[in-house]
């Protein structure tokens, strides 16, 4: 039986003021992952363990260290603390030139440190409306799991459509659950146990119905995140 997750990707939002005021309000429900921007990391590691939560980061780097300034390695995260890191977030894709193949270093290196990796995977809306959205997941998957031996063991998938991130247009229940019911059969044998997450305008008055579907396990959510009440919603509706 799969267990419901919860993970919340802040992107370049808050400030300490911000997060003490989001952990004095926030009470928590269930399996919560929070994903602050990296300066904030250690001290919202330190304030989930307290609260029994877990503390992800939005990004890493494959190489385990090296001269490559302004970048995390896995190691470091793992260090801090940190069990979760977000992977091939479509914004690190579009914004950032993350391709299939990067992406894929990251995955596998944050796996090797013992991380867990939230890999983030969507279509575009022209994608969607040239009738390729599959075939889009498909090879997005196909570039992680490569010739790797149990690839998706010990990681979380994430089905974000571009469309529907940040512009208050969900997937419906029923267009999630098809593409998820897709990642999960195109996962093979492990497509069974692993946690595969929503997102794209999760809010308290839409989660209940997307965690209501087979192949949701959870979500993975951006700006209602910051709203402590409201997260508070979603977390407690999975
Ligand atoms: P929104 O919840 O703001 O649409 O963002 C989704 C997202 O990108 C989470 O990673």
């Amino acid at each position: 039986m799969r267990q419901k997750l919860v993970v919340a990707n802040w992107k370049m939002h808050g400030s300490s003021a911000f997060i003490r005021g989001f952990f004095a309000e926030f009470a928590p429900a269930g399996n919560v992952v929070i994903c602050p921007p990296y300066p904030y990391l250690a001290t919202v590691a330190a304030a989930c363990a307290e609260k029994g939560l877990e503390a992800g980061a939005q990004n890493l780097n494959a190489e385990p260290q090296g001269a490559f300034t302004g970048e995390v390695s896995a190691a470091m995260l793992g260090d801090l603390g940190v069990r979760y890191v977000i992977v091939g977030h479509s914004e690190r894709r579009s914004l950032y030139g993350e391709s299939n193949t990067v992406v894929a270093e990251k995955y596998h290196a944050a796996r090797a440190a013992g991380l867990v990796p939230i890999l983030c995977v969507g279509e575009t809306l022209e994608q969607r409306e040239s009738g390729n959205t599959l075939q889009v997941i498909a090879e997005q998957l196909a570039a992680v799991s490569g010739e790797a031996e149990s690839p998706w063991d010990n990681a979380v998938i994430a089905y974000e459509p571009v469309w529907a991130i940040g512009t208050g247009k969900t997937a419906t229940p029923e267009q999630a659950q098809e593409v998820h019911a897709f990642i999960r059969q195109a996962l093979g044998a492990e497509g069974q146990s692993i946690q595969v997450l929503y997102g794209g305008s999760v809010k308290g008055d839409n989660a209940a119905e997307l965690f209501a579907q087979a192949d949701i396990d959870g979500a993975l959510v951006g700006g209602a995140s910051l709203k402590p009440e409201e997260f508070a919603k979603i977390c407690s509706a999975a």
